[in-house]
């Protein structure tokens, strides 16, 4: 097999001369792939109607020549001046009424009709132009979406768009009025027109909140496929993909209708935690199923002296199942915002160190890999992430929003550093290929979801649930009864309501608090054969057992005597919860090595930042830390990069890989 190693482009900053020395010059790299266009709107069409690809027609043509393929990119997240100033309404107008003005990007609506039917037209323009092509290999939608430095577009025709949505959704404003509970505060609606989009951070109207993310989550799906249409107007089996959605977006609900999941990565030289850098693969390597994963982009590794970072996460990005591997970028612009950007070449776009760095490691990695055909990373177990569930729970709040991600990236970062790698699914994927399944906080438990854990629990599988699950509605209301909804004899519990105690201002997901300072219960029991004193906090569900064992029980305050954690045997599998949305680390840890051992998934000691991945008979070993690391493993075979695995130890200098062929046999000791 062979992962495709390039880097963003920009063809526009530089004239023929300069591009076929580029492309000289990554032809001796190795590189094989790069990302061009995404900016260029200005250069493909200068005036309304007048096109000019020609420039694009020769780096195609040159980069043919040299052996390099393309991911064309659409343009559409920089309108150009004459588009901007045509028409002053298609620009993004921010929640509290700013408009945005050109000169930045991403300033436009993507809701408007306008700045959709100019975006479907550039796409299908470029598709017709560049068609025949042979080295362009896919197609990459627009740049970033979601992630504009305005925030969601608040402009006439969002609200207007926003309504219809909802009539559409509700029928009726009563029954708006009903399922969004807006008796409250005297916020009820006596019609259409006086509904408003609402956004995270507005916490006092949170259905609003919720349907308005919903919404725009649906706005930038649409918006997108729009630009797909164009290409495949054209080229009807154009590969599509874009890059690094927005949190504010259902992922699951985008790459779904797509070829293939790019994301945009950038580890932070010398401070990068393993858990963030795993954490994004193994959530798009999951996002379409048995498709891999692409980069398209990623640092450079600048600002450090250790030349062997870039080499260290292109290994952590094959191991974790990526085809394609695009770094930003090639060469520095000489103008512009992003001119500071680290890059390959500098701006005297003279071949350095970082150039000889990355054609070593696409070296490296071709001679290694040559050899197999790899499938992706197989796992057992899944946590899942539901982007519509987040926002239900989350109702306006960010804290609450923090919260979410943290418990699910806190999960994923204990497994994975406890040998048991993960995907991160959405609800609506299979579990039955998983032993063990992780919902650190369902809001909402939709009927065919919580069918779906019934059965998979009844035939022998492992849930984990958490926190205020399955007590609220689908538009973020509480359900006047006991939770989890649908599932109380599958848990063997019902969750009769909750205590708020104090909250944290910030959870970072990827740097949870040990201990909640302002903690003032305990929980005590025994998890995996230790003794536990656990520090639940934000919110903690009072919960009485309707058959479920109490593996952790309050032992002071309000609830003492009462459980905290549960274990319920249903059918052939294990049940479990625990009854807090936020839980100290070290008890979580516990709880899920504890669940682990019931679900039969295999654990392995390893030490901290040190990563453990099989792609079929190789192993990947790579040591995250900035010193030496040491341990023993029940790793057998032969060492085909870093010969690092010695008598049933592996000695790993810093950031430093190991790859094993578990099938074939070492050498004999002389
Ligand atoms: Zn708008």
């Amino acid at each position: 097999m062979k992962v495709n190693i390039g880097s963003a482009y920009y063809p526009e900053d530089w004239d023929n001369e300069r591009i076929e020395y580029d492309a000289f010059l990554m032809e001796e790299a190795g590189v094989n792939v790069v990302r061009i266009g995404e900016f260029a709107w200005s250069r493909m069409e200068p005036e309304e109607g007048v096109y000019n690809f020609q420039w694009l027609h020769d780096t195609c043509d040159i980069l043919e020549k040299h052996h390099v393929n393309i991911i064309m990119c659409t343009p559409c997240a920089t309108a150009p001046a004459w588009l901007c100033k045509k028409y002053p309404e298609i620009m993004r107008l921010k929640a509290d009424g700013h408009r945005g003005t050109f000169g930045t990007r991403q300033h436009t609506c993507s809701s408007s009709v306008t700045y959709r039917h100019y975006a479907h037209q550039i796409s299908a323009k470029m598709a017709e132009e560049l068609k025949g092509h042979k080295n362009i290999v896919a197609w990459q939608l627009d740049n970033e979406i979601g992630h504009s430095s305005m925030g969601n577009c608040h402009c006439p025709e969002c609200q207007n768009n926003f309504r219809k949505f909802l009539k559409e959704k509700y029928g009726t404003i009563q029954a708006l009025n009903k399922a969004w509970g807006t008796i409250f505060w005297s916020q009820e609606y006596s019609s259409w027109e006086e509904v408003e989009l609402g956004y995270v951070g507005q916490k006092y109207d949170s259905t609003r909140v919720l349907d308005s993310l919903l919404f725009w989550s649906k706005v930038y799906v649409d918006y997108a496929l729009i630009q797909a249409d164009g290409i495949r107007k054209h080229i009807p089996d154009a590969k599509i993909g874009t890059n690094n959605l927005s949190g504010l977006i259902d992922r699951y609900d985008m790459y779904r209708k797509l070829d293939f999941a790019g994301v945009d990565f950038y580890p932070r030289p010398n401070m990068e935690k393993m858990a963030r850098v795993c954490y994004y693969s193994d959530l798009y390597r999951a996002i379409l199923p048995g498709k891999a994963p692409w980069i398209l982009e990623s640092a450079t590794c600048p600002g450090s002296p250790d030349r062997n970072l870039l080499r260290f996460f292109m290994w952590n990005f094959i191991a974790r199942g990526h085809e394609t591997i695009c770094y930003f970028h090639w060469r520095s612009h000489l103008s512009g915002y992003e001119k500071n950007h680290d890059t390959i070449l500098n701006y005297t776009g003279k071949p350095r160190g970082r150039y000889h760095e990355l054609a070593r490691s696409i070296k490296e990695a071709d001679t290694i890999l040559k050899k197999y055909d790899l499938p992706l990373p197989e796992v057992e177990t899944a946590v899942v992430l539901d982007y519509k569930d987040h926002w239900n729970y989350c109702q306006g709040f960010w804290e609450r929003w923090k919260e979410y991600e943290a418990m699910n990236c806190l999960a994923h970062e204990i497994l994975m550093k406890n040998g048991i790698n993960s995907d991160i699914i959405s609800s609506d994927d299979d579990f039955s290929k998983y032993k063990l399944v992780v919902i650190p906080q369902m809001s909402h438990f939709r009927k065919e979801v919580a069918e779906k854990i019934r059965k998979y629990v009844e035939k022998g599988g492992t849930v984990l649930l958490g926190g205020k699950s399955g007590i609220f509605d689908g538009n973020a209301k509480f359900i006047p009864q006991a939770g989890p909804e649908h599932l109380q004899d599958v848990f063997g519990i019902s969750i009769e309501g909750y205590y708020p105690l104090s909250t944290p201002e910030v959870l970072d997901a990827f740097e949870p608090r040990e201990i909640h300072d302002g903690g003032d219960i305990a929980v005590t029991g025994k998890l995996n054969g230790k003794k536990i004193m656990g520090q639940p906090s934000n919110h903690v569900m009072e919960i009485d057992s309707m058959g479920a064992e109490s593996l952790l029980t309050h032992d002071r305050g309000l609830l003492k005597g009462t459980p905290y954690c549960t274990e319920n045997r249903f059918g052939k599998g294990y049940a479990f919860y625990f009854a807090s949305t936020y839980l100290d680390k070290k008890t979580y840890k516990e709880l899920l090595l504890h669940i682990a051992k019931k679900a039969k998934v295999k654990t392995v000691i390893l030490p901290e930042e040190v990563e453990m991945i099989s792609r079929g008979e190789l192993t990947f070993v790579l040591n995250h830390n900035n010193k030496e690391v040491s341990f023993d493993t029940d790793v057998k075979g032969k060492c085909i990069l870093g010969d690092f695995l010695k008598d049933g130890k592996f000695t790993l200098p810093a950031r430093e890989v190991c790859i094993v062929d578990t099938k074939a046999k070492t050498a004999k000791k002389k």
